[in-house]
């Protein structure tokens, strides 16, 4: 059955089409995952509301919290913000290994959440972030954080007649450092066997905050908890990096076999790659936008 498709043309339009009796309507914003769902058939709507021309959840704003992004924020609209590059490294890092740049160019940081999956690449340098989603329908306006949001495989907290309106990124403390990894079969257009995200906050040598989550290493993209508290209010050391690595890879994660790994490859690889990660020096650097 071809389904009914509403094409929105202001957030009142949208909220107006999801609200509607009846079968609940599938949101479609840059179509990179849903458009695949529906030619193969896993996904059957009676109804698609199409929000790709609201100009409300577009562009990304400073706030007195942070840095606020319009849910259809695009990886290459991220790519290319230069206030985004500096407060938020982590996620930019994150864009630049979404799929290719045709992918890049449709593929928003509302789709990423709306799909979440476990592989999702934006979703963990999210949490890392403490980023929250502002979810809007006609009956108001509510903020999650986005590890909350996030409930589990391939669900969330939004009710049928909620849009994902936009995502706060928390202002960063100073003398933070954020590290982002993806490990997958290569550089461009492969999906993760695992990622980690990591924001590191100092006082003197000391981690004073710590926020890790992962990709691909279970059901929902996870915050990796005995990591952050092997962490916190210690110095950095080389020892520390690989015990605390060590630990949070037997108990923060549950790998499965699939069709891009192992279990005992995803276990072995994640330890070994957040103990270097956690070493390097410098994090991702707020490089300029591309
Ligand atoms: C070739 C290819 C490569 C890919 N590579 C990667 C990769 O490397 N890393 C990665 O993370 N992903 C990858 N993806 C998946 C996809 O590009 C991302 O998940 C992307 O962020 C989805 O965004 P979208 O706007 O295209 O979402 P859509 O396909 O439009 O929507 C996805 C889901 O989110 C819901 N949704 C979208 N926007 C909203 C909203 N504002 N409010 C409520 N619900 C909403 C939709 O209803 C749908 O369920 C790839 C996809 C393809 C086809």
């Amino acid at each position: 059955m071809t389904p009914e498709v509403t094409v929105a043309r202001s957030l009142d339009e949208a909220l107006a089409a999801l609200a509607r009796d009846g079968a609940a309507a599938h949101v479609l914003a840059g179509g990179t995952d849903l458009m695949v769902e529906l030619r193969t058939g896993r996904t059957r709507p009676e109804r698609v509301v199409d929000v790709w021309k609201v100009g409300e959840l577009r562009g990304v704003r400073e706030e007195n919290e942070g840095l606020r992004l319009g849910a259809l924020s695009t990886c290459a609209e991220l790519l290319r913000d230069s206030r985004v590059a500096s407060h938020a490294p982590l996620l930019v890092a994150a864009c630049r290994e979404v799929g290719a740049e045709q992918i890049q160019a449709r593929a928003t940081l509302g789709g990423n959440l709306g799909t979440a999956s476990p592989a999702a690449d934006l979703n963990p340098a999210l949490v890392a972030l403490g980023a929250r989603v502002r979810l809007r329908s006609r009956r108001g306006a509510r903020e999650v954080a986005v590890d909350e949001f996030l409930c589990g495989y391939r669900k969330t907290l939004r009710e049928r007649d909620e849009l994902i309106e936009s995502v706060l990124v928390p202002t960063r403390p100073a003398h933070e450092r954020q590290l982002w990894r993806k490990v997958g079969t290569r550089r461009a257009q492969s999906i993760s066997k695992l990622t980690v995200a990591v924001a590191l906050a100092f006082e003197g040598a000391c981690v004073s905050a710590v926020r890790a989550a992962a990709g691909s290493v279970g059901p929902r993209t996870l915050r990796l908890a005995t990591l952050e508290r092997e962490l916190v209010g210690r110095p950095l050391s080389p020892a520390l990096c690989r015990s605390a690595a060590a630990a949070c890879a037997r108990a923060d994660i549950t790998p499965i076999d699939d069709v891009r790994s192992t279990a005992l490859y995803r276990r072995h690889a994640f330890a070994r790659v957040l103990a270097t990660l956690l070493a390097e020096p410098d994090g991702v650097p707020a490089c300029p936008p591309s």
